[in-house]
């Protein structure tokens, strides 16, 4: 009996993960494939950080430690929340896991029941949409203004809550969007939130290193009023280039940390020591590399949006402000046809030919929620940011 549960029937895979499956493939039939795909980094983990976790294994911390995160990686979480983002928790407001993900997947496991709804901000993170289908709940999504960087307004907001509704996600700077709110924004946002005492909220942070223009605030820190009712969820995976390390953490409402530890406790137990140790040190470390990270993403993003500006009008986007990604309109590009004749139909099919005509691998916008769109991830080297961006404007130029 190959039948799988009604819970996992309802998810879809991870689209991103496709593509980037697709690339490798090519890739490994020695096809020159340039990935713009990633949702990481590619600088190296800093020496100090990896440092700290060659150290701690040399000192023995290879155990299980606590189940939400050693008091060590608490006291250094609790620290960071006050210094960057001027919010306060204590200890049991506080839990570290497997990467914000696992955290995120968690609230929706802990919180929601069948017919709960979840409001999601479209384009969204792809998984956002499947966690809360393999809860059981329903994602709602909202489509707000490309005009208003994808941001979602109170109007647009009070409109989508019912009596089901339990969380509302936000993600800002956002997957792939860009979009930063100001805390003027998420102020107006927070007094919708606040007439419906059952909602609760994410305020996914996760890119909160990689801001270029304008300033970051956290969703609690813009209404402290909503603290008690906030998930703010970070990690050190965007911020550090520490993807691999699957280090998250998180401060909200002492009742929901208890039961995210309940769930960590009788599935994974605690995150990896030694990630742990190394985000201490990435948390209490310096902080100064990380304006020169933020200006080599910043000259790339600028470099992508020149070279990229010549396949207008067939591809256009907007200069996002923060993360590493473009969000690319290629509505104009559906009812052409590729040199080899085939229709393109979709953003898949234009990330079709992008991958097989090009060799540049994007992600459809499809999988996050806001179609005819490819998102491009900047971070990866200007030499191979360079070329992907004139091979899509060779291929855009060769659609008839
Ligand atoms: N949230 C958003 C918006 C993301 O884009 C990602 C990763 O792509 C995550 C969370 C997951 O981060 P982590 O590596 O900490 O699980």
């Amino acid at each position: 009996d190959t039948r799988l549960s009604a819970r996992l029937a309802a998810a879809r895979p991870s689209a991103t993960g496709a593509a980037s499956a697709r690339a490798r493939e090519l890739a490994a039939q020695g096809r020159s494939i340039i990935s713009l795909s990633e949702g990481e980094l590619d600088f190296d983990t800093p020496a100090h950080i990896r440092q700290a976790a060659a150290l701690a294994m040399e000192q023995g911390q290879t155990r299980y430690t606590d189940v939400g995160g050693t008091p060590r990686l608490k006291a250094a979480v609790m620290h960071k929340f006050v210094r960057d983002n001027g919010l306060r928790y204590e200890a049991k407001e506080i839990i570290a896991a497997t990467g914000a993900k696992q955290i995120l997947f968690n609230a929706m496991l802990a919180t929601v029941d069948a017919g709960d709804e979840v409001i999601v901000v479209a384009p969204y993170w792809v998984s956002y949409s499947e966690m809360v289908r393999i809860a059981g709940g329903e994602p709602v999504v909202l489509v707000p203004d490309a005009a208003n960087d994808f941001k979602l307004t109170p109007e647009m907001l009070a409109a989508a809550i019912t009596p089901r509704t339990r969380w509302l996600m936000l993600n800002a700077p956002g997957n792939p969007s860009g979009a930063l709110y100001t805390e003027d924004e998420f102020r107006a946002l927070a007094e919708v939130v606040a007439r419906h005492p059952r909602l609760l909220v994410v305020a996914d942070d996760i890119y909160e290193a990689i801001v270029f223009e304008g300033r970051f605030c956290s969703f609690a820190q813009a209404a402290p009023a909503m603290q008690a009712r906030t998930l703010t969820i970070n990690g050190v995976s965007k911020a550090y280039a520490m993807t691999g390390w699957r280090l998250g953490y998180a401060g909200g409402p002492a009742w929901l940390i208890k039961a995210l530890e309940l769930l960590q406790s009788q599935s994974t137990s605690n995150p990896s020591s030694v990630s742990q140790a190394a985000a201490v040190a990435a948390l209490e470390g310096p902080q100064a590399f990380l304006d020169d990270w933020r200006q080599r993403l910043r000259a790339r993003r600028d470099l992508a949006l020149d070279i990229l500006a010549r396949a207008a009008p067939l591809l256009t986007m907007r200069r996002p402000p923060a993360a590493f990604y473009l969000y690319a309109d290629c509505s104009a590009t559906l009812g052409m046809r590729t040199p080899a004749g085939e229709l393109i139909a979709s953003d898949i099919d234009f990330a079709r030919y992008l991958l097989e005509g090009a060799g540049v691998a994007v992600v459809p916008g499809t999988a996050f929620g806001l179609a005819p769109y490819v998102r491009l991830a900047y971070a990866l080297s200007d030499e191979r940011l360079r070329e992907a961006c004139e091979r899509i404007v060779a291929a855009c130029a060769a659609l008839l």
